[in-house]
């Protein structure tokens, strides 16, 4: 069976990138993490930033897009995303390729792709499935709040990246005011520990066995209280875990 490997290069507030091997492709999901980074954590496993054949935004926030301009002067692909996230970026050299929810997608050939709604304070926030021979990616992060039809997005996925992103009571003793306490914790904010891991105990029990825990807060979480709360939460030791750290360079195979 064909693998697929992932290099979780930045993850959380500080900058988004995840960078995904699956089929022949090479992707990248966000461009929030500097393209020295990017290029420097690909080159430790002989990847090369020219090899990366399409790029996906989820929105448009700061920490999604920040390394935009720089990433696109060094790739010559497209970069696909919902049209609100468009804006934002519309001075990038890339091509740039509006692409709508719900509908399945042969961006390349035999990659099929299909981008789903997520709740979060950003006009069209999306997550995205990723299936290419035989093999399928869930990714979802920048999720106020979890349903079924996520859920359903998801289920079946081999690996599945997904938001853990605040600790409830870190949150509510931490160094944030109300008002963004309550913006974290609303339907429009992050996924917290604990959503997070009711929502792998469902997938799990729809076959995926490997998670990446993702956008973990730095003042609000730390990777360790969230592989807790989801292994506690499962109660099974069968399940891969693996918490993506703020910047990283690990190359992950499944
Ligand atoms: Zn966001
Ligand atoms: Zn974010």
């Amino acid at each position: 069976m064909n693998e697929i490997s992932i290099i979780p290069v930045g993850s959380g507030s500080t900058g988004n990138s995840i960078y995904i091997e699956i089929g022949k492709y090479h992707l990248l999901i966000d461009m929030g993490i500097g393209f020295r980074k990017l290029r420097d954590a690909l080159s430790i496993h002989d990847r090369n930033l020219n090899d990366i054949d399409a790029i996906f935004l989820t929105h448009s926030h700061h920490d999604h897009i920040k390394a935009a301009e720089a990433i696109s002067n060094h790739t010559c692909c497209k970069v696909f995303a919902h049209a609100s996230s468009m804006f934002n970026i519309r001075n990038i050299r890339s091509e740039r390729v509006i692409i709508d929810t719900g509908i399945i997608l042969e961006i390349l050939p035999g990659l099929l792709v299909k981008m789903f709604p997520v709740s979060h304070d950003f006009a069209q926030t999306c997550g995205f499935t990723f299936s290419c021979e035989g093999r399928k990616i869930g990714y979802v992060t920048d999720c106020g709040k979890m349903n079924e039809n996520i859920i359903e997005e998801l289920s079946g996925s081999d690996l599945i990246i997904i938001e853990a992103n605040h600790d409830l009571e870190m949150l509510k003793n931490g160094p944030y005011p109300l008002q963004l306490q309550k913006r974290i914790r609303s339907k429009y904010g992050h996924l917290s520990n604990d959503e997070c891991a009711d929502t792998i105990a469902i997938l799990c029990d729809r076959c995926t066995k490997n998670f990446l825990l993702a956008h973990i807060s730095l003042n609000n979480n730390t990777p360790e209280r969230a592989l807790n709360t989801v292994r506690n939460r499962l109660g099974r030791d069968d399940v891969f875990l693996y918490a993506c750290p703020a910047e990283g360079n690990d190359l992950l195979t499944f």
